[in-house]
This record gives structure tokens, C-alpha cells and sequence, in this order.
């Protein structure tokens, strides 16, 4: 059976408290932009305490991480460790381009070793792709088949760059490891700052027998290019670059102790070189040679060095 309500329904009004005020704009966005900010990785930036340097840091981070990606596989090339070994050694490199770059020197005796890093060489994107679709491995102009890859071949392993090598380590009478050269960590016998300057001339005079080979490598049917010949001149490149960078007076970097007595490039006096070079010829500088006299490297000087670096 319905059951009826007797009871009319009646609003009653509620007594409800006022409300707070609503805070100024200012107010909001200053609670709002408390607890903004990006994080990258561990870092955290808060949008309150950004600086521009902060700012710019997260601008680059897509490139950066590109850059990363492409300097792992350099590390581990020149240090022979896998991918995740190669990781420890990232910063390393990263202060050592930093450190090159502040070196004053023209951009052109660097730009080689910028390229190697990331294997932007012209050719070596295409070669890597071919290697990695298992295509036939592209060949040297001096005959090697580069199953290796371009970077290794034309920068440690093919003939011409061996020359320069060869050359290196017949200054110090010892031998030449990949990492010291491509990571530009200093042997024994040098200075940090003198071997900034000798890598970078080595792998910038590789480069340009690297060139010269393929404006060379013969014809169909012709005859072959004399490996020697490119040899030499690729050599010839290099001291010549280390007498460039000695004829322009300057000190490699700003600070630190630098030696009176080390290979290639020692002390004459205060901010002046002397170029210890090969005996060979030299091409001709634009400035007079007996301007810069060629001391020969003694093995005196070695302990002294040593001492220096202790
Ligand atoms: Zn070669």
C-alpha cells in the first residue's frame, strides 16, 4: 500500500560560512612557479633559481645526448672497452674537447679531430651503413679492404696514418697508443699542453692523407698511386703544422707549468718555442726559418721531464 507524506517540503536555508578571499594573481603564480622546474636525469633545475647557463644546458639537451650517442662508440674504439665501460670515460673526453678548444690555434687543425669523434667524416656514415647492411666492405685506395671501419683504418691502421705514427713515436722511443692519440691523453714523456698541440696535428695531417689517397687512388686501368709518396707528404703535413703552431709564439693554453725541456715543442724562453723537428726537409714557412732554431731532442731531457710532471 503508498504510503502518503503529510509533510509539505519546505527549502531551508543553510547557513553557510563565507568564503576566503580568492589571493592575488601574483600570489598564485608565485605558489605555481615554486614548484615548476625540469628534471634531467639527477639533476633537478627549479624554474625559480634558473640561470641562463642552466637555460641554455636544457636547450641542448637533445643535441647533447645526440653528441653522447655518437662519442660512445668513439671512446670504445680508442680505448678497445665495450659500450657500457665506455660510459666512464665520456666526461673525460668532454673536458679534454672543451680544454682543445680553448687552445689558440686556427679551427682548422681541429676540425679533425671534431669529425673523428662523432665519425662525420665525408664517406664514413656511408661505409658504416654498407658495414652494417653486410655489404662488401669499402676499400682503402691503398688496397686494404676498411672491414674495420673507415675511423679505425684511415686514422690508425692504414699506411699513410701509420707514418705518422711512426713518426710520433720515434720522437718519444716509444710507442703511440690509440687512446693517447684519439683521446689526446698525454704519454709519459710530454706535456699535456705539448701533446694537445702534437694530437692535433696528427690527426689533422691523417686527415690530409686521407684526402690526398683518394684524389690520388688510380683509374681504372691506371697506375696505382705510390702509398710512399702520400706517405711522406702526409708526414711533411704534420711537422709542418707543429712549426705553424711554434712560429706563432703563443703558449698552447693558459695555465699551468709548462716544461722548458720536452719533445716537439720546448720552452726557447718565456712564451717562445723552439721546434724540435725531424731532420728532414720543412716546407717553407712565411716566416724566416732561423727565427725558430730546431734543437735537437736529446734524451737528457727526458728525466727532467719526468721530474716536471711529478
Ligand atoms: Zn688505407
Amino acid at each position: 500500500m503508498a504510503m502518503r507524506c503529510c509533510l509539505a517540503m519546505e527549502v531551508v536555508p543553510l547557513v553557510v560560512p563565507p568564503a576566503p578571499p580568492a589571493p592575488a594573481a601574483s600570489v598564485g603564480w608565485a605558489l605555481l612557479v615554486r614548484h615548476l622546474g625540469w628534471r634531467v636525469g639527477a639533476a633537478v633545475y627549479p624554474l625559480r633559481s634558473l640561470t641562463v647557463k642552466q637555460a641554455t644546458i636544457l636547450q641542448l639537451q637533445p643535441t647533447l645526448q645526440a653528441l653522447h650517442a655518437h662519442h660512445r662508440p668513439f671512446v670504445g674504439e680508442a680505448a678497445g672497452l665495450g659500450p657500457a665501460a665506455a660510459d666512464a670515460l665520456l666526461p673525460g673526453l668532454g673536458t679534454t674537447l672543451r680544454r682543445v678548444w680553448r687552445l689558440r690555434w686556427e679551427n682548422e687543425h681541429k676540425s679533425a679531430l671534431w669529425h673523428i669523434a662523432v665519425n662525420g667524416l665525408p664517406g664514413f656514415p656511408m661505409h658504416a651503413a654498407q658495414l652494417a647492411r653486410g655489404d662488401a666492405d669499402a676499400a682503402c685506395p691503398c688496397g686494404t679492404v676498411m672491414g674495420e671501419g673507415d675511423r679505425v683504418h684511415h686514422f690508425w691502421s692504414c699506411a699513410v696514418a701509420e707514418a705518422v705514427l711512426d713518426a710520433l713515436s720515434a720522437m718519444l722511443l716509444v710507442p703511440v697508443s690509440r687512446m693517447q692519440l684519439w683521446l689526446v691523453c698525454c704519454p709519459l714523456e710530454v706535456h699535456q699542453l705539448v701533446w694537445d698541440v702534437v694530437c692535433l696535428a696528427a690527426l689533422s695531417a691523417m686527415e690530409f692523407g686521407r684526402r690526398l689517397l683518394y684524389r690520388r687512388r688510380p683509374s681504372v686501368g691506371g697506375p696505382p698511386c705510390s702509398i710512399i709518396r702520400v706517405s711522406a707528404e702526409t708526414v711533411a703535413d704534420f711537422w709542418a703544422r707543429l712549426r705553424g703552431f711554434a712560429a706563432m709564439g703563443s703558449r698552447p693554453a693558459v695555465g699551468g707549468r709548462y716544461p722548458w725541456c720536452t719533445p716537439f715543442l720546448p720552452l726557447l724562453r718565456p712564451g717562445r718555442f723552439a721546434f724540435v723537428g725531424p731532420q728532414m726537409w720543412i716546407p717553407p714557412l712565411r716566416r724566416p726559418l732561423e727565427a725558430l732554431p730546431t734543437i735537437p731532442w736529446s734524451s737528457q731531457c727526458r728525466p727532467w721531464a719526468r721530474a716536471e710532471r711529478g
